[in-house]
């Protein structure tokens, strides 16, 4: 039997077939985190996504991860800092603004 699971864009991890419902299988959603509530979601795939930003970011993932330093989510903003502080020296913060708007629900590619 093959060992193949899907990716959850919400917890981030690899899981079985069967841990994910018809639906959450298109939209690359576990059944455990299909039932968590929608600003649940939405936190922890950002969480999830700021974990996975690579070292080297592209100027859209600059300008995703500094509107995260202002989110209404304490916890995202203290990792969104923590991430952007560890490539760029806490000074550089008025870089100019990407002028494209991040769409909330894919994920990296
Ligand atoms: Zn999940």
């Amino acid at each position: 039997m093959k060992k193949r699971g899907h990716y959850c864009k919400i917890c981030g991890e690899y899981k079985a077939n069967e841990k994910f419902s018809g639906k959450g299988h298109a939209a690359h959603i576990c059944k455990a985190c299909a039932s968590l509530p929608p600003e649940k979601k939405s936190e922890m795939m950002t969480v999830n996504r700021l974990l996975s930003l690579p070292w080297r970011l592209s100027k859209e993932q600059v300008s995703w991860l500094k509107k995260k330093t202002y989110d209404k989510n304490p916890d995202i903003r203290a990792l969104a800092e923590e991430q952007y502080e560890m490539r760029f020296a806490p000074t550089q913060f008025d870089e100019d603004e990407a002028d494209e708007d991040f769409i909330e629900d894919k994920p990296f590619e």
